[in-house]
């Protein structure tokens, strides 16, 4: 299995800090999220229905949502997800909640010691920048033995794993939960670099440490790519003619036939209520004073 070195990511710095003020001005233009104004016409706070406590959209506590259906989508995953969050995380700062409520089917949420159950070690990878981790694209590349020689064949038209886990917490306490025994065996996988939009100071975390709900998406998005292609009209960052495409909720963003799986945005109303959150805040602050962007690039 071919391993990339994660160092490689950073000699790319200059396109990086050249890609960073494209994403700055328009962060999710290339992106198919619901338009989410309708998030707008819900005033004040409504109480959980579990633990009856006063919410904005969803209770952090629980993970439910305390709106209805018809204020934000659904979105189906192609493989499980879970997530382990540190005690002390504050859990109203974390964006793990956003994909519990808009993948309910498919993510689940663990406060660390509490974990998650690894029933098959091939077909789950931990999400994590280790100097050790593989890249996605080289998870969908299977070497075997062929008359004694090792060939390489790239895994197509099918999804190479079948559980994800992330870490959910500082970048510290992160470092904590990776050391436990429970994921040793693991293989590891580093996403390409993406710079972070999140907008809360983590201090002394790179700022390419993406937010967990970023990590998700990038994580689903180079995953189904690799295993089916992307189609060509799913723009890149650096598109200019790129349009922002946004559905309203529950509208299909399937105009190709059934049979052709290849990516065009299916996961991307992952990040419905984080570019909600990033544009309320950027109405509030301006982007230039928000300490979050101010962190060095290395
Ligand atoms: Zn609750």
């Amino acid at each position: 299995m071919a391993k990339l070195n994660v160092i490689n990511d950073f000699e790319k710095l200059s396109d990086l800090e050249r890609e960073q003020n494209i994403i700055d001005k328009e962060p999710f233009r290339h992106l198919k999220i619901s338009d989410a104004q309708v998030l707008n016409t819900i005033e004040g706070r409504e109480a959980c229905a579990r633990c009856y406590k006063s919410r904005k959209f969803f209770c952090y506590s629980c993970y439910l949502p305390v709106i209805s259906d018809e204020y934000f989508p659904r979105i189906k995953l192609p493989i499980k997800i879970d997530i382990i969050k540190h005690a002390r995380e504050i859990d109203g700062k974390s964006t793990a909640i956003h994909a519990a409520i808009l993948a309910p089917e498919d993510v689940r949420i663990y406060t660390y010691p509490d974990f998650p159950e690894i029933l098959n070690k091939e077909e789950t990878v931990l999400i994590f920048p280790s100097q050790a981790g593989m890249t996605v694209d080289s998870l969908c590349i299977k070497e075997m033995n062929q008359d004694g020689k090792r060939v390489a064949y790239k895994i197509q038209d099918t999804f190479p794993i079948k559980r994800a886990i992330f870490i959910d917490s500082t970048w510290h306490q992160t470092k904590a939960i990776y050391k436990d025994q429970r994921l040793r065996d693991l293989r590891c996988v580093i996403l390409k670099s993406r710079i972070s939009q999140f907008w809360r100071h983590q201090k002394k975390s790179p700022r390419w440490y993406l937010a967990t709900i970023e990590a998700i998406h990038q994580f689903l998005v180079e995953l189904h790519t690799c295993a089916f292609g992307t189609v060509p009209e799913y723009a890149t960052t650096n598109n200019n003619e790129g349009n922002c495409i946004e559905n309203s909720i529950g509208q299909s963003k399937n105009k190709l036939p059934d049979t052709d799986q290849r990516y065009r945005g299916q996961y991307d109303d992952l990040l419905y209520f984080f570019k909600y959150m990033y544009e309320k805040i950027h109405t509030v602050y301006d982007h230039d004073k928000l300490w979050a962007y101010k962190r060095p690039l290395r």
